[in-house]
């Protein structure tokens, strides 16, 4: 196992406690920018974010890390996988290594239908834009709908990365409730009949059905078809985004909100979680015209995807037993969700939070009057780090959450590092 282990830390750098506390001075780093005044307006919305600089310290070994998605790649068959890279190079090199076509390659989207039939999914290849990564998607279906000022409306709380291209394209992202299944389908007519009172334009319905990140939660199958509804008569655009959608950890796949109603829906799949971000492959499944405007727009952002990527997981596809693979995946992300779930039942009772059935992602409440935020440079100094809630909002809600990702710690980490965070938790009530 390639996991990360505690070591003696190196007498010449400085202690975590005092990084962390660097990490977190504010204005640190400010420079003077000579081109400030240059800028385009779209970069405005821009903002590094506050926590980046205390994840450097949280990375280090001595740190239980429960902040970062990534997924445990030590599960992977690494020999076979290099086996089939070194026959690619061999064998399809000048290919492999070539410009390919903007849209992906043809070989790869029919393997694409294969994966999303899982879902329910029925497509054409032809309909299939192969992306570097899910979120390259998410940008390109961006650009090609939203205007400055445009409304996109997103689950409360929402992927950050997702907030972070909205907010690049000057959206005004509107959250809309979730509970404890998924987007509420009353919220968001609610919400559409007020913006349309208003006259905004609301241009996307941005929605993670399946395993949330970062709530953990899974929209129930009775909702499905009346979120797809609500949102066609609206008119509005549903961006379906589902990287995790194959990683439950009980019973088949719920049907895709793609499968309801293909023309009012863009899906957003991805191989970061179900194989390797590494490769960067993602895709988009659009209606026709919708399709033909991403892959102009994907052309002029990248020309094409990367063809090593794509012929590699592609061939991946066509050898190896890529289902079981997923199996495998969703039982080690089962052990160690049960692992975070015992931990924070055992030492964080007064918190509460969510139980996924699948993914990387819990999402914890603390006690009344704690703010997370303000906490993480302590939790930081005491070895544990998270995600704050205020991540995952347009506009600073969230004080009182966290994410904890229970995907790449191994169980016996994840027992230390919530055994640590109930010490912070515990303390700040002292404070
Ligand atoms: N959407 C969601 C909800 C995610 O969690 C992520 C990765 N953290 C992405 C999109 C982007 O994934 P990728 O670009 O690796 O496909």
């Amino acid at each position: 196992m390639n996991e990360r282990s505690e070591q003696a830390p190196d007498p010449t750098t400085p202690t975590v406690a005092a990084a962390a506390a660097a990490a977190a001075e504010p204005g640190r780093g400010t420079r003077l920018d000579p081109w400030l005044a240059n800028y385009a307006d779209r970069t405005h919305g821009m903002k590094a974010s506050e926590i980046r600089a205390l994840f450097a310290v949280a990375n280090r070994p001595e740190v239980v890390s429960l902040a970062g998605g990534m997924p445990f790649l030590a599960g992977l068959p690494l020999d076979n996988i290099a086996e089939l890279t070194q026959k690619l190079l061999t064998e399809r090199g000048a290919v492999a290594l070539q410009y390919g076509s903007g849209q992906g390659e043809e070989a790869l989207r029919e393997q694409i239908l294969d994966v999303m039939a899982l879902e329910g999914i029925r497509a054409h290849s032809d309909d299939v834009v192969v992306t570097t990564g899910s979120q390259q998607a998410l940008d390109l279906v961006t650009r090609i709908f939203v205007d400055p000022g445009d409304v996109v409306l997103a689950e409360a709380p929402s992927y950050v990365g997702a907030l972070g291209v909205f907010r690049a394209y000057q959206a005004d992202v509107v959250h809309v409730e979730m509970d404890d299944a998924g987007l509420v389908p009353e919220a968001l007519e609610q919400a559409l009949s007020r913006l349309g009172a208003e006259g905004r334009r609301v241009k996307l319905l941005y929605t993670v059905p399946n395993f949330h990140n970062p709530a953990g939660v899974t929209l129930a199958l009775e909702r499905r078809p009346r979120i797809v509804e609500i949102a066609r008569r609206h008119g509005v655009l549903v961006l379906e985004d589902n990287p995790y959608g194959l990683l439950g950890f009980d019973g088949d796949p719920l049907p895709a909100l793609h499968s309801y109603d293909p023309e009012a829906v863009v899906y957003l799949g991805s191989f970061s979680k179900t194989f390797a971000p590494g490769y960067r492959v993602g895709w988009a499944l659009a209606p026709h015209a919708v399709r033909e405007r991403l892959v102009l727009a994907s052309e002029s952002a990248i020309l094409c995807p990367s063809m090593m990527s794509q012929l590699s997981i592609s061939t991946y596809l066509s050898t190896c037993d890529w289902r079981g693979q997923i199996k495998s995946f969703r039982e080690v992300y089962r052990e160690r969700r049960d692992a975070m779930l015992g931990s924070l039942a055992e030492h964080l009772p007064a918190a509460t939070w969510t139980v996924p059935a699948g993914g990387f992602y819990t999402w914890v409440t603390l006690p009344a009057g704690l703010d997370a935020q303000a906490m993480l440079p302590r939790a930081v100094t005491g070895l544990v780090a998270y995600v704050p809630g205020t991540a995952f909002y347009a506009d600073g809600q969230g004080q009182d959450h966290m994410r904890l990702s229970f995907c790449y710690p191994t169980p016996e980490r994840i027992h230390e590092g919530v055994r640590r965070l109930a010490t912070v938790v515990n303390d700040e009530h002292d404070l």
